[in-house]
């Protein structure tokens, strides 16, 4: 069962799916898309929303956008003022979307529309988060699927939450998730990470990704390099402590070798000041490093403050407890 906004309070109304769809330059996708989205949702029992986030296309995709909500009062887009992003993008339509349950999709027939009944399905059975795994990618270059895979070993090596190889950004969040969601308000953003780490009863659902219906993929080596980076430093520390792990190691070493120029100072077979010189430089380069990794701690801190995320999230209370700072969409401020 969805959060089921039962408005009219009696009898049942019918539930409402968002679909959040971001698009950057995929005019030659967006009308096959919504095709097959329309043929799959209309054999089904729900209302639905289809939103389109435009990237800032600057190809004929907006022209399109426009005509398709002209046409079915469903389909409505938003458009963005520059591209920002897949990652924003999203967030913008799940800010948008009012179902009670909102699957992220991408627009180019990646995730398969055909799909969406079993998500709904599983949701329906409880799941509040369905969230897809890509098995493997037909036709996709070797190096995507080897970065793609070293990527996912290394971020679980640095991460502190586990994020699993192949996820993708094809989900179902129930509506409860969502109004969560909307409270995380970082930047730099990995949602695969963000939602993984929030909670909720989850479900994991393997599918296979064909390859584009049109066009190239948007992600140049440079957007998938800052993705990657973002994700790795949004979850994980690590990469700060190094410099404490180091300096603590180099003064350990320091120490060794310095008993070794004592060692040789005394059995003569230096210049005068030598030792005192090395001594130094060692004693001042551990000392440094330590201090660097000091300053990494609290910058470590720093950084997760600044991101200021909800403390906690609420999955339930008693009725007769009063939810804290009620927006008026039912999201509660802060927690
Ligand atoms: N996209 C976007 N903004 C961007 C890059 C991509 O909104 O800056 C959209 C794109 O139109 C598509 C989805 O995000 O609907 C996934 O992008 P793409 O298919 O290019 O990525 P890939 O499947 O190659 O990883
Ligand atoms: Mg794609």
């Amino acid at each position: 069962m969805g959060a089921n906004r039962n408005l009219t309070g009696g009898t049942a109304i019918m539930k409402k799916i968002s679909l959040v769809v971001p698009v950057y330059n995929e005019e030659d996708n967006i009308e096959h898309f919504t095709a097959k989205v329309k043929e799959v949702m209309s054999a089904q029992k729900y209302d639905y929303e289809l939103i389109f986030v435009d990237d800032g296309s600057k190809d004929r995709s907006r022209e399109i956008l426009r005509r398709l909500e002209q046409d079915d009062k469903r389909v409505c887009s938003i458009f963005l003022a520059k591209n920002s992003g897949h990652q924003l993008a999203l967030t913008c339509g799940m800010d948008y979307a009012e179902g009670d349950a909102v699957i992220t999709m991408d627009g180019d027939m990646q995730h398969p529309p055909e799909l969406l009944p079993e998500l709904i399905a599983r949701w329906e059975k409880g799941a509040q988060v369905v969230q897809t795994i890509r098995e493997t990618t037909e036709g996709v270059s070797l190096f995507k699927r080897l970065t793609s895979k070293y990527y996912y070993r290394l971020m679980n090596f640095l991460a502190e939450v586990p994020i699993r190889a192949g996820g993708s950004d094809f989900r179902l969040m129930d509506r409860q998730v969502v109004l969560e969601f909307r409270r995380y308000r970082e930047h730099a953003r990995f949602i695969r990470g963000i939602v993984g780490s929030m909670g909720y009863r989850q479900e994991l659902f393997t599918f296979v990704a064909p390859q584009r219906f049109a066009g190239t993929s948007k992600f140049s080596l440079r957007k998938m390099l800052n993705f990657a980076v973002d994700g790795i430093l949004a979850y994980s520390r690590v990469p700060l402590r190094i410099s404490l792990y180091a300096g603590f190691l180099l003064g350990f070493a320091s120490i060794l070798y310095f008993i070794n120029v004592i060692y040789e100072r005394y059995s003569g077979q230096t210049v005068e000041g030598w030792a005192t010189i090395v001594g130094m430089m060692l004693l001042f380069g551990g000392i440094q490093l330590v201090f660097l990794g000091i300053m990494g701690e609290y910058i470590g801190r720093i950084f997760e403050e600044v991101k200021a995320r909800p403390l906690y999230s609420v999955a339930r209370l008693s009725p007769t407890l009063t939810p804290r700072n009620k927006q008026e969409d039912g999201n509660v401020l802060y927690g």
